[in-house]
């Protein structure tokens, strides 16, 4: 790709985070070529493009790969003019390698490389900021926050991705306009919130997040979990959000749900904080959910991410109590969509606080035990059968159907004609208008 680019005698260059990761011996996510030639030029080398950005020099060019194609995004070299609006340049002016390199954002963002023969055009000390592990702004860090307040956000998210630390002069400016973050969009900070949340370097993000000063302009309910204390006994690591960097830091791979669930599972702590006795946090769960549901919307999370990040939040008391649920009680929560996660979100909790892993083992031996049948079985007797039992549908055919299910889940009802005759007591009973049978819960 480079060398077409060359053979008609253009310059070109891997250009930005492909080079940075390159050098670093992790995948790059995506490749992105910086050249000499306009996009004209460009489209008319390459059979399979699309103008992208034309307007800002940018053409995708499609080139097979060992698994299909392979989009890499080919950019004029550039300067940008003024940044009136803090997010993107008024205009753009195609420019040479050097000035291409200066607009870029952070040092180890600013490499070129030849892939031919690996050689490096480094005009910002990106090499040396590579190797010492240090996030550097390239030029003056505050106009450059300024121009473009996405930045800061990016910086602190590049450092947890990479485990790196940030130049203390660039820390210092995101320090002190942190507070302009707040003009970004909510799209763009939920992205790369998430991408922080998920990166192994989260725990440390989360902090960063907190010292920089931007955590409180983003997620004030999360900055308010700082200096919330909790009992010495349950939490030997310290405060709240003490006890949250170190959930983050104990999950394995997680999804973009499992983080944000960790992040904010007890964000409803701060506002139910009591003495009685001793530190409790009465339904801080409950309201918990409504503020990760506030949260997430907030941050233009779609509907299914809201609902999933707090049904994790709401249900992280709930799981602890696993082991004396009654056996149908226990089938439905495992059954439901959000269980591996919770689950994996008890463990990290546990770890992150006493240690104490007997009942996220009693769940995994559970698991282990049941692991060749269905949890939620299909039901041995549906609305159809009520009917033909001479019932006509209404509020009462729900709890019928749950109180045969339960038996049914319970194992106290085997066959469908034992589940018909249950169904057939209960009709007759509630005819009779006599309560439940003992032993079976209306509700799941
Ligand atoms: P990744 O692809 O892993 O997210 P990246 O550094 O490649 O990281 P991209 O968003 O793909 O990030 O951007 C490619 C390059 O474009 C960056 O490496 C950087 O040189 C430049 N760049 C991206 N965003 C900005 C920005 N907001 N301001 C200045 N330069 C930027
Ligand atoms: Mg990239």
């Amino acid at each position: 790709m480079t060398v077409r680019l060359r053979q008609a005698g253009f310059e070109a260059y891997l250009a930005g985070g492909c080079v940075r990761d390159v050098l670093l011996g992790r995948a790059p996510k995506d490749y992105d070529v910086a050249t000499s030639a306009t996009p004209d030029q460009v489209q008319a080398l390459f059979p399979r493009t699309v103008a992208v950005g034309a307007a800002f020099g940018v053409v995708r060019v499609l080139v097979p790969g060992p698994e299909g194609d392979v989009a890499v995004e080919v950019a004029t070299f550039r300067t940008e003019g003024p940044y009136e609006d803090g997010r993107r340049p008024s205009s753009v002016r195609f420019s040479d390698a050097r000035s291409d390199v200066l607009r870029r954002d952070f040092t180890i963002n600013g490499l070129l490389m030849d892939p031919e023969t690996g050689e490096v055009l480094d005009y910002v000390g990106g090499l040396e900021d590579l190797r010492a592990g240090t996030v550097r702004a390239i030029g003056d860090p505050r106009q450059r926050f300024e121009e473009d307040r996405l930045r800061m956000l990016r910086a602190v998210r590049l450092s947890a991705e990479l485990a790196f630390r940030i130049h203390p002069d660039t820390l210092e400016a995101i320090r002190e306009q942190a507070p302009l973050i707040r003009s970004v969009s909510a799209e763009r900070v939920y992205e790369e919130l998430s991408r922080l949340l998920v990166s192994p370097g989260r725990g440390a993000g989360l902090r960063l997040l907190e010292e920089s000063g931007l955590l409180r302009e983003l997620l004030p309910e999360v900055a308010a979990m700082r200096g919330v204390p909790q009992p010495e006994e349950y939490h030997p690591e310290g405060d709240v959000f003490e006890h949250t960097v170190r959930v983050l830091e104990a999950l394995r791979d997680p999804t973009v749900t499992l983080a944000w669930g960790a992040l904010l599972h007890d964000v409803g702590k701060p506002l139910t904080y009591e003495v009685r006795e001793r530190i409790r946090f009465p339904r801080h769960d409950e309201v918990g959910a409504q503020v990760a549901d506030q949260v997430m919307r907030r941050l233009r999370a779609s509907n299914e991410q809201v609902e999933r990040v707090t049904a994790l939040v709401r249900g992280h008391m709930r799981v602890k109590d696993f082991p004396q649920m009654r056996e149908a009680k226990r089938r439905r929560l495992a059954g439901s969509s959000e269980f591996p996660e919770l689950v994996e979100l008890l463990r990290a909790d546990s770890v992150a606080s006493h240690g104490d892993l007997t009942v996220y083992e009693w769940i995994q031996a559970w698991l282990r035990e049941r692991a060749s049948e269905p949890l939620r079985p299909a039901r041995l007797v549906t609305g159809h059968d009520l009917i033909a039992l001479g019932l006509r549908p209404g509020p009462v055919f729900r709890d019928i159907l749950d109180a045969v299910y339960n038996a049914q889940l319970e194992g106290q009802v085997k066959t469908r004609q034992q589940a018909l005759a249950l169904a057939a007591r209960e009709v007759q009973r509630r005819a009779a208008g006599g309560e439940a049978p003992a032993g079976v819960e209306p509700h799941g």
